[in-house]
């Protein structure tokens, strides 16, 4: 009886330390589970950290209980606990009151102090009385339901659907002694020519008569597949529509698809070619170097620490971010790969021909580069994903200042790559959010369709460039490239164009 008593008193000391402990972890599941997409790509990151946080808890509270007696450890697991849960409740917090008319940062900064401090406070009163210890630990478990039923759905849906067997469109054909460097660049959001014309009055002509004139073939009703950068890289990568037409939809589908794991990189591989990767930046973004490649290019820093995507949204929940940005905004960035940081680590000729294929998320937001088109330091965290509507003047200014550079980097190929090199210069999709009023009366692309028109710039040899036809999408890319390697007619697949609903893929008809 007495050794019952013993260890329930025992058990009732550690509820505290239980409670502290799924607090401080909390946050790190919650944000896992509001971003499932990305959990493949950084959710070992954001354990590490949520680890991290537990440790570093465990030992403030050590190191209070040395200064305030073991008599408040209890009290203390729990300030630290909640303290935790507050930290990372700033941007909803902030959220709220900016749409309840708080428009300055700093009162907002202010109110959130105020309010974790009288929570803090309160958690102080409470752990003083019996049966608060109790109450405290069935709230913190009460917060994983949501977190661990998501995240063990996703985790079981995902171990269902699987990525399968990769499509083997790769099988390895006649190969001739010398085989041309073959360099796809994907200029992430880039717009095709007429919709810039019809709904930007913006006139790209010089650009893609540029690259006319250095042999390009530029698809004037080029479209994307789909209007969404996971979804169509995966496919032009794979070569075939391989998302399940009615099924749903599974990030294990794409993700090791989009960091080489893909059927355009084993044929190249196949064929003896070297695969170099560059990655849009971050190094932890979607199309990252996934371990296929001989080399990975990244990004230049340009702050003290370049965080990536998944530290800047992490980040975002804390106050820590609107006071670092206030006080220090040169300390963290994002460091995206640039054309030059491309150019910089190409090598143009060696004896292995080399596959390229650089992510470069520009023109995408956010802003790169000035007026004047130097580079824009520091960059924005925002990358406005879905809807670029809000930064139509940033985006245009981004697209004029990258034109000169990518003909630049198309000279800079021509001259140094002895190997008559392919040279694909594509967007995944086009502009994505609500359109700009124009003055032009009649549009040729119906509005819901404008995301899908893209830019596309394939240079060829003559012979190759006639599969082409005027109604080309992205995903006989590399059916007409790699029937040219391989000197073969290509076998092109129908033009379908896909939106998504509901987590499933939804034919859209362009009639
Ligand atoms: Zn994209």
């Amino acid at each position: 009886m007495a050794e019952t008593k013993g260890m329930s008193k025992h058990s009732l000391q550690k509820m505290p330390l239980f409670t502290m402990a799924l607090l401080c972890f909390w946050p790190f599941a919650s944000f896992l589970n509001s971003n499932q997409d990305d959990a493949l790509i950084y959710g070992t990151q954001i354990l590490a950290y949520g680890l991290a946080l537990l440790i570093t808890s465990g030992a403030l509270l050590w190191g209070m209980c040395i200064c305030l007696g073991r008599r408040s450890m209890s009290a203390v697991a729990h300030i630290i606990g909640v303290g935790c849960v507050c930290f990372f409740l700033y941007l909803p917090l902030s959220n709220l009151l900016a749409h309840l008319g708080v428009s300055l940062g700093v009162l907002r900064l202010l109110a959130w102090l105020f309010i974790t401090l009288c929570v803090l406070v309160g958690i102080w009163i409470m752990s003083q009385r019996s049966g608060t210890a109790a109450v405290l630990l069935a709230v913190s478990l009460a917060m994983f339901v949501g977190p661990v039923i998501g995240l063990s759905y996703f985790t079981y849906s995902g171990f269902l659907k699987g990525d399968g067997e990769m499509d083997r469109a790769a099988r390895a054909g006649k190969v001739s002694a010398a085989l041309p460097n073959v360099y796809w660049v994907i200029l992430d959001a880039y717009p095709r020519a007429d919709i810039l014309h019809d709904h930007f009055g913006v006139d790209n002509s010089e650009f893609i008569m540029a690259l006319r004139n250095r042999e390009f073939t530029v698809s004037d009703r080029s479209m994307a597949n789909f209007a969404s950068t996971k979804l169509s890289l995966s496919t032009t990568a794979s070569m075939e529509y391989y998302l399940p037409d009615n099924g749903q939809l599974h990030p294990t589908m794409w993700t090791a698809r989009l960091q080489g794991f893909n059927a355009v990189v084993e044929k190249f591989q196949s064929l003896g070619y070297r695969y170099v990767h560059a990655e849009p930046g971050g190094s932890n973004l979607k199309t990252r170097c996934g371990g296929m490649e001989h080399k990975c290019i990244r990004a230049e820093p340009v702050g003290s620490i370049g965080i990536n995507e998944a530290e800047a949204n992490l980040l975002r929940l804390t106050p820590l971010f609107p006071v670092i940005r206030r006080m220090a905004p040169g300390f963290l960035s994002f460091d995206f790969t640039s054309v030059a940081d491309l150019s910089a680590q190409l090598e143009y000729s060696g004896s292995t021909p080399t596959f390229l294929f650089a992510h470069l998320l520009t023109p995408h937001p956010p802003q790169r580069f000035d007026k004047d088109c130097g580079r824009n330091v520091p960059v924005s965290f925002d990358l406005d994903g879905e809807d670029y509507s809000k930064v139509v003047d940033a985006f245009i200014n981004d697209l004029r200042c990258l034109n000169p550079l990518i003909i630049g980097l198309i000279d800079e190929i021509l001259t140094r790559d002895l190997s008559d090199p392919y040279i694909i210069i594509q967007s995944d999709h086009g502009f994505r959010g609500v359109l700009p009023e124009t003055g032009v009366r009649e549009m040729d692309v119906a509005p819901h369709l404008v995301a899908f028109a893209n830019l596309s710039a394939i240079k060829l040899p003559q012979t190759c460039a006639q599969s082409i036809k005027d109604g080309f999408s992205l995903i006989n890319t590399f059916r007409i490239v790699l029937a040219c390697i391989e000197d073969k007619e290509p076998r092109l697949l129908p033009n379908r164009y896909f939106s998504t609903s509901k987590g499933r893929l939804k034919e859209v008809h362009l009639e």
